[in-house]
């Protein structure tokens, strides 16, 4: 039996990883407080080594194995930014990381997992493919299978953000919180609503395919089609023996909004012209909503801002202006590349 995720976990996680991470700025957004009527705080978590929140529960898990467990080595899936993190955790713990990907991963997320130092295995076109490969390595290679959302330890790690951002606003009264795997946000909102039950999380996602919506309207978990969006990092599933985040996220979410692909743009342009800071699509997604007016009541609301790992040609295309439809170019390079006969 699992035993649940409780705040004095958060609390030991926190303790653990604390050499291990930087405290990341809680920084006003005088555009956005305008914007919408309220005090807006960006929680710059993109700012944090590897370029994500990531490391927070890649440390935890890291940190929590015995040392048997460290010499047999690490193996997870990935959609780029747990790949870097894990791999960061491994090699400041001098523990072997196999990260696998599945095809749709961004070159520049592949390359940063590279010079982390761990090995890659691309595989597939969706995560649960790249998952087949985990498994090998742990039945066949003995290694320690690290998920990157459902695992206490890693949802411990996550959930001492949520403590920091109420340590540094004690009377936040909106968290809006990215959603993919549900990791960050079964920490995030297990720990602020231990402290502050009142506080509510919103879960955002975008339109292109959040599999942990569809499972909860479905009651179960269901796979979603992974479309190429701009925010890659909350493409995947939830796995279908999910333990965790799909019970935590049902029971600690207050509302749940989905943003599509011209509102991410906006929020990634919004976010490096009027706050100064470059962030990825995935991190974009609550700044887009808050935009989109499609957050009712806001109050003081705290946005998190959880990776910066976008690449540059792509960043410079949305600043731009230009309308980048992902999916779209994607089905012209395959027509492309097949009328040239190769
Ligand atoms: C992984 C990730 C998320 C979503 O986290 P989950 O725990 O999978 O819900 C959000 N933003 C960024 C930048 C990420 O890398």
């Amino acid at each position: 039996m699992k035993e649940p995720i409780t705040l004095g976990d958060i609390l030991a996680a926190r303790k653990r990883i604390a050499g291990h991470i930087i405290d990341t700025p809680l920084r006003p957004s005088q555009s956005l407080t305008d914007h919408v009527g309220s005090p807006v705080w960006l929680k710059c978590e993109h700012q944090q080594y590897t370029g994500s929140f990531k490391l927070r529960g890649a440390a935890n898990a890291v940190l929590s194995l015995t040392d048997e467990d460290k010499a047999k080595g690490v193996v997870g899936v990935s959609t780029g930014n747990y790949g870097r993190a894990l791999a960061n955790a491994a090699r400041n713990a001098n523990v072997r990381a196999v990260i696998c990907m599945s095809e749709l991963v961004p070159q520049n997320k592949v390359e940063g997992i590279r010079t982390q130092g761990a090995e890659i295995v691309i595989s597939g076109q969706s995560q649960d493919e790249a998952q087949k490969e985990v498994d090998r390595l742990v039945s066949e290679e003995g290694m320690i299978m690290l998920p990157p959302f459902d695992h206490a330890d890693v949802i411990a790690g996550q959930g001492t953000l949520g403590v920091d951002i109420l340590e540094q606003l004690p009377n936040a009264e909106t968290l809006l919180v990215p959603l993919s795997g549900g990791g960050l946000l079964a920490g995030v909102a297990l720990a602020a609503k231990a402290i502050n039950p009142a506080i509510r999380v919103v879960g955002i996602s975008m339109e292109r395919g959040c599999a942990m919506i569809e499972s909860l309207q479905a009651g179960k978990p269901t796979s979603v089609r992974e479309w190429p969006s701009l925010a890659d990092s909350l493409g995947g599933g939830i796995g279908e023996n999910n333990l965790y985040t799909f019970d935590m996220c049902g029971d600690l979410t207050d509302d749940f909004v989905l943003v599509n692909e011209a509102q991410i743009a906006d929020g990634i342009r919004a976010a490096y012209i009027d706050d100064q800071q470059v962030i990825e699509g995935a991190a974009a997604v609550g700044i887009a909503a808050l935009r989109a007016g499609l957050i009712d009541n806001p109050g003081r609301t705290v946005v998190l801002s959880t990776g910066c790992n976008i690449d540059m040609e792509l960043h410079r295309r949305i600043i731009g202006g230009e309308d980048v439809d992902l999916a779209q170019e994607a089905e012209q390079s395959k027509t492309a590349s097949s009328s040239e006969g190769h």
